[in-house]
């Protein structure tokens, strides 16, 4: 390692906490696909630095179902995050966003023969470009192309999306390890380069190395450089002097402090100079905890901790982090802690479920603040207008949250549904289910019935909303409770479900 004089001040030549050799790519230390900002160059030469990219595509993907709800925007894009998603009901590539769900291509809804020669077709496109794309490619193929109507605007309705993201296994957990490291190494530089920390880089190495080679999941009859790959991996693990070297952490710490955003990143790196332990703790988005055990340190070290909390929705840098450095090992992570399947024994017991089930909640929150600050601003010129162009201009703010309203049109016919068959009615499930089909061969997505039940919620909606207005008692926090909570589902609920007691009990 050598010394530089550059203006009156030493300061240490940056190597490669891997290999020794000068470092200067300009790594992230935080990733970027996780919405870090922070570059840093003195941490990994470029070939180390890229070595680690297997692992952070396979955390990236684990969770970026999260970052499209959010609108994480990945470094150097303007686009914000997306997931590619097939439709459920059609079976077609959609491309879910933050800000939109659309189909990848335009689909043809229905084509008929006409008299005379020629085929009419409905044609259902994400957007303009799209539509033009595909009157182009029907040119190419030798069709004449004559449009018959104006196009029209329909919002279509999604079915439910799964997300069947496995999250943690052999590369996440790797992930969790580099991330962690990366951020170790920025703290405590001379201890990263102490020779302390090198059983820990073979494995963050060897994990990086069956990521790259597609080992994420293991198959059967595996190519031999990936056998390969995984003995070392195996042998590395050993090496570590901890029984896991990252593992899920499903005990909260208590006292800790809040983190500084909301659905922040916290990374704690810390040395315990009592007896050397280096540990490190990640959370993502403060609902997925990791431990990890690094290693022990030499001897004489000062008990130092430093907390990160990174926003994964800031545009850039100077809000993007706070840190915390304290004198105190509070978080610090013992070896024994570990080991065993901790992820395992969470499913088993349902803690995974609670914490998956208590980010979602969040998530629909924030998803719930962000169409109402929408439809705040797309009201705002209400107070201009005469009663025939508010009611239009709130019909319209309403019909461009179709997606919530639909949502609140299913969950209480769904309920309802329920509450029939808990008493015994099973029968007229399938009615129920009718009025909430959907019908592939529509702009819409939905049945004709669907349909219907989609206005009627919209109507009442938009009554109360004029009553509110009226009543001068349309603010954020009615908008929020009536597309959102309680009051609104009430409402949608009653709209829907009232024509169909009155057909029941002039059946009965
Ligand atoms: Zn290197």
């Amino acid at each position: 390692m050598g010394a530089v004089v550059r203006e009156g001040v030493i300061e240490m030549a940056k190597t490669c906490i891997v290999c020794g050799n000068p470092a200067g790519s300009k790594e992230h230390v935080f990733p970027a696909a996780l919405g870090g900002r922070r570059t840093n160059s003195g941490i990994y030469c470029t070939t180390h630095d890229n070595s680690h990219s297997g692992l952070v595509g396979a955390i990236a993907g684990q969770i970026d179902f999260i970052n499209a709800y959010l609108g994480v925007r990945p470094d150097h894009s303007d686009a914000i995050k997306t997931v590619h998603a097939n439709d459920p009901l059609t079976g077609e590539p959609i491309t879910i966003s933050a800000e939109e769900i659309k189909f990848q291509q335009s689909r043809v809804l229905s084509q008929t023969p006409v008299e005379g020669g020629g085929i009419a077709m409905q044609v259902a496109s994400p957007d303009r470009r799209a539509a033009k794309e595909w009157t182009a490619e029907m040119e190419r193929q030798g069709y004449t192309v004559a449009f018959q109507s104006q196009p029209t605007e329909d919002r279509y309705m999604l079915g439910a999306v799964h997300h069947r993201r496995a999250f943690g296994g052999t590369c996440g957990l790797g992930a969790v390890a580099y991330i962690v490291q990366t951020f170790f190494a920025q703290e405590f530089p001379d201890v990263a380069r102490s020779g302390a920390l090198s059983g820990f880089i073979a494995y963050t190495q060897a994990v990086a190395k069956v990521a790259i080679l597609g080992g994420c999941t293991r198959i059967d009859g595996e190519r031999p450089e990936l056998v390969e790959a995984r003995a070392i991996l195996a042998a590395a693990l050993a090496g570590t002097g901890c029984s896991a070297p990252a593992n899920w952490d499903f005990t909260r710490m208590a006292g800790a402090a809040p983190n500084a955003f909301e659905f922040g990143h916290r990374v704690i790196v810390g040395v315990d100079g009592s007896d050397g332990t280096m540990y490190g703790r990640l959370s993502l988005f403060s609902a997925f905890d990791f431990a990890v055990c690094l290693g022990t340190a030499p001897p004489g070290k000062e008990t130092r901790e430093v907390t990160i909390d990174i926003d994964p929705l800031a545009e850039h840098p100077p809000q993007d982090i706070r840190k915390v450095t304290a004198h105190t090992a509070s978080s610090r992570v013992d070896a024994s802690q570990l080991g065993g399947d901790a992820l395992a024994k969470a499913i088993a017991d349902g803690t995974q479920q609670q914490v998956l089930h208590t980010l979602l909640e969040r998530l629909t929150d924030y998803q719930l603040a962000r169409l109402v600050r929408t439809m705040v601003a797309s009201l705002a010129p209400l107070p201009t207008l005469q009663a025939l162009d508010r009611r239009a201009l709130i019909a319209q703010s309403l019909d461009e949250q179709s997606q919530q309203v639909w949502r609140a049109v299913t969950y209480m016919i769904g309920g309802f549904k329920q509450q029939l068959i808990a008493g015994g009615a099973e029968r007229v499930a399938p009615v129920l289910d009718m009025l909430v089909a959907h019908d592939v061969r529509s702009a819409s997505g939905l049945s004709r019935e669907a349909q219907a039940m989609l206005s009627l919620a919209k109507a009442a909606l938009a009554d109360q909303m004029e009553r509110d207005f009226a009543a001068g008692a349309l603010d954020e926090q009615r908008i929020a409770d009536l597309m959102g909570r309680g009051p609104g589902l009430h409402i949608v609920g009653s709209a829907v479900l009232e024509p169909l007691l009155q057909a029941f009990d002039r059946n009965t």
